[in-house]
């Protein structure tokens, strides 16, 4: 028997509208190439979303339809994500970072129809754009005042497309199951494969974000998503906001910017902040060098990498903000778990809460998590058996972009293998061990590279390190650290190895210490491994 409830599909339309409604005054701030502080409201975004919608049937759009964007974090950013997808089309969401031939690729799978670039990115567009023939047009994201010279084809100006349009829209009656939004993960590994989005998961995923204990949002917030629209839909922040009627602070192309992230944080009153770990350095350093306190900040989420333990104790410690790390993917929309103390838990030690800090998470309801080892056989939740991580739900990929099955990604029972390997403790809280690739065997036994990493960080020397896996004679591979000092600040190796003494078993303390100028970064922001072992692919053992 079935029950007697409306069967009202989920649409990110839906969302749209509800903001416009309940919170129509509630302010949306971004910081753009062409205007250091550009204000207006949710009102007005909605609005203008619809005369998107409008525009896009004008040029000729129809259901299903790839739409991409290349752009920054800003408002004109989030009136295509409610635009294209309420209107029914696909936004995708194409990563500036990536290379040429990567831009190719993915334009070109995903047989975008239209590009919409911000300004600064038009050069990239130029340089590829024999290469993308399938493209109509290029819409820039600007006004005509601000119009470069070009030589793409058929391009055409957002504010003046916009122009020509009512902001009276009628949203489609989709399928809740209608794909709305594609990303391309990052491809560390052959070509990069897209993740097609619904509208379902997409509003499924958004309530879960705002719940206390994930992102706790509310319409008393003010947010500050450093993470890029342009990665996993930035976490779901776009969507998030307008459900809930929290005010949204973008930071447009000063991502990566300490003052800036700093000075917005403190004007336009941010209580909530999400980005990867290496952008919370570049705040942290720059706090603690020009002496400032994030006073008005409360909490941060912080996820993509791990999180050191240092780097939450800094923001606990130093500016009273509570930093909670969290695990996930692009193929996971992207919330797996994020890490909170749960009841039972509070009378633990100021040292055991954050030991238990930088852990990746506990689960949130809508994933399901389980390790396995080589065999398929599911693993104890003892935190100290590790094994594949394998995770099912609602907002979780079934399959990528056209390819039918042939990644392998998934097992015959229909979880999805991450690629990542874990423990799981009894309390529920998974921490990340490594990603299957980046895993160290030594003398055949696992030491776990985001461990050894983690510890170091707390020396007040280090700005950033990585740990990799090199062949070794007798240990098939040792682990090899590899360091950034931080400005102004020595140590040797020998003291930096000393350092591990106590905090990890003995045999995994890393055999040498490498000092570099920097490490090699992926587009989002994370070490790239693959690139450190090649560097490192011939490293003499000092010993
Ligand atoms: P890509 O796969 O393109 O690098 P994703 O953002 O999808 O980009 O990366 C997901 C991966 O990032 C995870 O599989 C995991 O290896 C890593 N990751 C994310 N969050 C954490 C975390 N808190 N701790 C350790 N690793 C993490």
């Amino acid at each position: 028997m079935l029950g007697l409830m409306m069967n009202t599909p989920l649409l990110i339309s839906s969302i749209a509208e509800h903001g416009a409604n309940y919170h129509g005054d509630r302010e949306i701030v971004s910081v753009t190439v062409d205007n250091p502080r550009h204000r207006y409201t949710y009102r007005e975004c909605v609005a203008r979303s619809r005369q998107l919608a409008n525009a896009l049937a004008s040029l000729g759009a129809n259901t299903g339809d790839r739409i991409a964007t290349l752009a920054w974090n800003d408002y004109r950013h989030i009136e295509a994500y409610y635009g294209i997808s309420g209107a029914g089309y696909v936004c995708h969401t194409i990563n500036p970072r990536l290379f040429p031939e990567q831009l190719v690729f993915i334009i070109n799978h995903a047989e975008d129809r239209w590009v919409f670039t911000d300004v600064m990115f038009v050069p990239l567009l130029e340089a590829i754009a024999d290469k993308i023939p399938n493209v109509e047009g290029f819409v820039i994201m600007t006004d005509e005042q601000h119009m470069p010279e070009t030589t793409l084809k058929n391009v055409m100006c957002y504010e003046t497309l916009l122009a020509n349009e009512s902001s009276e829209f009628e949203w489609p009656d989709l399928d809740e199951r209608s794909a709305s939004a594609l990303c391309y993960t990052s491809g560390t590994t052959g070509d990069p494969k897209g993740v097609l989005y619904d509208h379902r998961s997409t509003v499924l995923h958004a309530y879960a974000a705002v719940t206390p204990d994930v992102m706790a949002m509310s319409s008393r917030d003010s947010v500050l998503p450093v993470v890029p629209l342009f990665h996993v839909n930035a976490w779901g922040v776009p969507y998030a906001t307008l459900m809930v009627g929290a005010k949204l602070v973008m930071p447009g192309p000063k991502m990566g910017d300490g003052e800036a992230l700093c000075e917005l944080l403190d004007s336009e009153d941010v209580t909530l902040a999400l980005g990867v770990p290496t952008v919370w350095l570049a705040l942290l350093q720059y706090c603690q060098s020009a002496g400032k306190r994030l006073d008005k900040l409360q909490r941060t989420v912080i996820g993509g990498a791990a999180v050191p333990r240092s780097m939450i104790q800094e923001f606990r410690d130093q500016h009273g903000v509570e930093a909670r790390q969290g695990w996930g993917m692009t193929e996971m929309s992207p919330l797996g778990v994020v890490n909170t103390l749960k009841a039972g838990l509070e009378g633990l030690s100021d040292d055991e809460q954050l030991d238990l800090a930088a852990k990746a998470g506990r689960g949130i309801y809508g994933c399901e998590m389980r390790i396995v080892n080589d065999e398929g056989e599911q693993l104890p939740w003892d935190g100290e058996a590790y094994g594949a991580l394998q995770v099912r739900g609602p907002w979780i990929c079934s399959d990528y972009f056209k390819l039918e099955g042939a990644a392998g990604s998934h097992t015959d029972d229909g979880w999805f293998d991450t690629g990542d390997v874990a423990t799981i403790d009894p309390e529920g809280y998974m921490a990340i061990t490594d990603r299957t690739k980046d895993v160290i065997k030594s003398g055949g036994e696992w030491i776990s590279s985001i461990e050894l990493e983690n510890t170091i960080m707390a020396h007040s020397a280090v700005a950033e390190a990585a740990v990799i896996g090199v062949a070794h004679p007798k240990w098939t591979e040792r682990p090899l650290l590899v360091v950034v000092k931080a400005e102004g600040q020595d140590a040797s190796a020998e003291e930096l190895l000393k350092f591990y003494e106590g905090k990890v078993a003995n045999w995994w303390i890393p055999t040498d210490v490498e000092f570099v100028e920097e490490l090699p970064h992926t587009a989002t922001g994370k070490v790239k491994k693959i690139e450190l072992r090649q560097q490192f692919k011939d490293y003499e053992w000092s010993a």
